[in-house]
């Protein structure tokens, strides 16, 4: 009965990719460049996952159409019947899949979600305390470069000699700068976070405390990870990172819901309504929260599961194989999907390392890592995820080649300033060639596939494809 061929959707999307391919061969080459590039090469970058195809339809949706300032039910345009659909949608899906009691799908992206979080619990000045960048902090956490640490007194935590949460200085600095507002979770940081312990050390001092899960939502979702939705008074995440989701974020609240909100203005849930929208943010992207409720559904699946463990199961396997092989990894080793590996003892940075491990195929991302005084464009680590690795269905012998390729890399660079390196050609053909092989054997589900390695020019200018299903 039901037939895609025959429904609106699928013609305006299909007959749009045939018009961009027949007027603007210019973009299109890129796109597809692109989407070849993806297939052919090892993502392990932490912050990055291989979203479903049925995600990337969704977010190419007509909803893209709509101006719907508001919230369902209470918008400031006509026409949003539908799309108050599509956003309730979302709403119920992503509060089910955290067991949240409020869920704001709106922000477009978790730096949207932390600013408007931060600018509405504080006044300009107003201290908060949150992790230091260099000790895995995100950007929007306070660091002086952006405008959380501009905007606001914003005081750093870190970690102990360790690699832990230093839980004991967040309580002595909370006690000492009485912060508004407790920002805890992290960019790089391969440990669990203790929520609950944050929630004490807010409770002493009376701050609301925001947790950010951006980097672990997956492993939250499914367990895997200890949840603060009801620890934390807010939980702000993106929904590209470990939700394989477009790009965006999320607000949620779960048992603080109807917690008192500052200034006397009414329940927690409302104020975080009003701070999103009228506040910081206009109209919301639709098509895109489209694309939030689909991989929101997807989160609750068996499948999805799964896949989280898998990603877990990597990264332990990854950690374990490195350290074997001799490398220094901060905090010790991973309970997450990130492994950060410190280069001091090799003489090595961070950029040298992931422009060396690029040219083989291998996608990493150079990282602060604790005492690093390299600039921060040049960096003293690399961090490694295992999101995109686990999507391919990567199995642990897998993982071991790959342990073996990046220390292979790793230690055959020279490094002739903190910038300039040289890798030995030997050395990059042979990698590349395995590296092009594991991802001929691990195809993207649902994304089209190469029967012969990418590399070359030939093979990257007429790729013969063939389909994955
Ligand atoms: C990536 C990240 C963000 C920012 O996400 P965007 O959606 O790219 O703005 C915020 N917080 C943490 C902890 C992150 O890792």
């Amino acid at each position: 009965m039901r037939d895609v061929t025959e429904t609106l959707l699928h013609d305006v999307v299909v007959g749009g990719l045939e018009r961009l391919y027949e007027d603007d061969p210019e973009l299109y080459d890129i796109l597809e460049r692109e989407a070849d590039r993806q297939r052919g090469v090892l993502s392990l970058v932490a912050s990055s996952s291989l979203v479903d195809p049925s995600v990337l339809a969704s977010q190419a949706s007509v909803a893209v159409n709509v101006t719907a300032e508001g919230y369902p039910g209470r918008r400031y345009h006509g026409g949003c019947e539908v799309v108050d659909d599509i956003e309730r949608l979302a709403v119920d899906r992503a509060r089910s899949a955290f067991g949240a009691r409020y869920a704001n799908v709106q922000p477009h992206s978790a730096t949207n979600a932390n600013y408007t979080v931060l600018s509405s619990l504080l006044r300009p000045g107003d201290t908060f305390l949150g992790m230091e960048l260099e000790h895995g902090g995100h950007l929007t956490h306070g660091s002086p470069a952006a405008y959380a640490g501009q905007y606001f007194t914003a005081i750093g935590y870190g970690l102990t000699g360790d690699g832990r949460i230093d839980y004991d200085q967040v309580h002595r600095l909370a006690v000492q700068h009485r912060p508004r507002v407790i920002v805890c979770g992290a960019t790089a940081y391969s440990r669990v976070v203790d929520f609950a312990r944050f929630r004490r050390i807010a409770d002493d001092v009376g701050a609301y405390l925001m947790a950010d899960i951006s980097h672990t939502a997956g492993l939250v979702a499914t367990g895997l990870h200890p949840s603060p939705i009801d620890h934390a008074h807010i939980t702000t995440t993106c929904t590209h990172k470990q939700l394989f989701g477009p790009r965006g974020g999320l607000i949620m609240s779960g048992r603080d819901a109807d917690a008192p909100a500052p200034r006397g203005s009414g329940t927690l849930s409302a104020f975080l309504q009003r701070a999103v929208f009228p506040f910081s943010q206009g109209a919301p992207a639709l098509n895109t929260i489209a694309a939030k409720a689909r991989a929101l559904e997807l989160v609750t699946t068996a499948e999805f599961r799964r896949l989280a463990s898998g990603i877990v199961d990597l990264a332990r396997t990854l950690a374990g194989a490195l350290t074997d092989l001799g490398h220094t990894l901060v905090a010790g080793g991973t309970d997450n999907h990130i492994v950060l590996v410190d280069l001091a003892p090799l003489g090595l940075t961070g950029l040298a390392a992931e422009r060396a491990l690029e040219e083989c195929g291998i996608i990493v991302n150079k990282n602060r890592v604790p005492r690093d005084t390299t600039p921060a464009l040049v960096t003293g680590g690399i961090r490694i995820g295992t999101n995109s690795a686990a999507r391919r269905g990567m199995r642990r012998s897998d993982m071991l080649v790959c342990a073996g390729l990046i220390d292979r890399v790793i230690r055959s660079v020279e490094v002739h300033d903190q910038r300039d390196y040289h890798l030995p050609t030997e050395v990059r053909d042979d990698v590349r060639a395995r590296v092009a092989a594991l991802c001929a054997d691990l195809p993207i589900p649902g994304y089209p596939t190469v029967e012969r390695p990418p590399w070359g020019s030939a093979a990257l200018s007429t790729p013969r494809v063939r389909s994955s299903r």
